[in-house]
């Protein structure tokens, strides 16, 4: 089969790689659309330390059921599916709470640490198992699929938020997660969401996709405008979808006193936090790590559109082309948001 290869960091090959065999518990997957994550990009020159060459990258894939090992029955040949990106063990103290996220033993799809190696779906054909599997509903494009596993770290950090109907919410950073975390809140009852970010074009788009109010950081002083807006108490929740000092920064003084953040992007190892504001005005602080079963009622919010995907796919291409989408995510090329690649 075809796979892109990273062979060594900043190398990516296009290599004939034998079709992989599931085990009894999972199920072959004939690959038809698969993201490119910004974790692989980040991963791809070395930096992360979670992409250690030869790896197969590619863990927000969607595709066609190809064989099925034997000890599952609950899908068959020709099932289209997608998968969650994190391989949980079922049996650790975390995930017999049901906290499948935080599993002991967790290992994720295109990824290799010193720990685990687990080949990804960049590449025709991928083994996961069974138990990571969702089917799609027919109508759903495979391309859109692939962006389920993002949309599912933006509602599990909604659903991390207490939120309330009618309150309202800032959510800092207008990339991927935040466009689709902007959509998660409201649809967990925010009834204003204001999204902050320095970059006009992705401010443009957060209001296509049903921000109340935009504010951009790089020329208006957002916590006041954030103040002057609510009455000069505040929002009521922010999430951050950056992961950086400032972002957070911004995040924990848009909130009003007893008001809580959520805390989704994950850039900076060590942040500045503003202490004596988060304890003083009793502040909630929450991480958010990936997502934890919440693929089903994702699936069926992009089946009806209460989250929109589509205008976030910056380019559908070949899996031939890998290797230059990575090179132009990696510049940073501006207007790019997700690049799909189809084996
Ligand atoms: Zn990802
Ligand atoms: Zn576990």
């Amino acid at each position: 089969m075809k796979a892109l290869v990273l062979s060594e960091y900043k190398n990516l090959q296009l290599q004939d790689l034998p079709v992989p065999k599931p085990a009894a518990d999972e199920l072959l997957i004939r690959i038809k659309a698969c993201g490119i994550c910004g974790s692989d990009v980040h991963g791809f020159d070395g930096s992360t330390g979670r992409r250690i060459p030869p790896i197969v990258m590619g863990h927000e894939a969607s595709g066609v059921v190809e064989a099925v090992g034997q000890d599952v029955s609950n899908f068959r040949v020709g099932d289209r599916v997608t998968f969650d990106s994190t391989v949980y063990c079922g049996d650790c103290f975390y995930c017999r709470r049901g906290q499948i996220n935080l599993c002991d033993h967790r290992e994720v799809i295109g990824v290799s640490t010193p720990l685990f190696r687990r080949m990804g779906a960049f590449a025709e054909y991928v083994t996961v198992p069974a138990r990571i599997v969702y089917a799609l509903p027919d109508k759903m494009p495979f391309a859109h699929a692939a962006l389920i596993e993002a949309a599912s770290v933006a509602v599990h950090g909604a659903s991390l938020t207490p939120v309330e109907p009618g309150d309202t919410a800032v959510v800092i950073g207008a990339g991927m997660i935040g466009l689709l975390t902007l959509q998660a809140i409201r649809e967990a009852g925010a009834n204003r969401v204001f999204v902050v970010d320095l970059d006009e074009t992705r401010l443009k788009m957060a209001r296509d996709l049903g921000a109340t109010e935009t504010l951009n950081s790089k020329t208006q002083n957002v916590i006041a405008e954030v103040q002057k807006r609510t009455e000069g108490r505040g929002a009521d929740v922010a999430l951050e979808c950056v992961g950086i000092t400032d972002a957070i920064g911004l995040a924990v003084e848009s909130v009003r006193k007893g008001g809580a953040v959520t805390l989704v992007g994950n850039v900076a190892p060590k942040i500045e936090l503003p202490l004596q504001s988060v304890v003083s005005r009793q502040i909630r602080l929450q991480g958010s790590c990936a997502s934890c079963g919440e693929y089903p009622e994702v699936i069926a919010m992009m089946a009806d559109e209460r989250i929109r995907v589509e205008p976030l796919v910056s380019a559908i291409a070949p899996l031939e082309d890998g290797a230059s989408w990575f090179q132009r995510l990696y510049n940073h090329e501006p207007g790019l948001l997700k690049v799909v690649l189809q084996p």
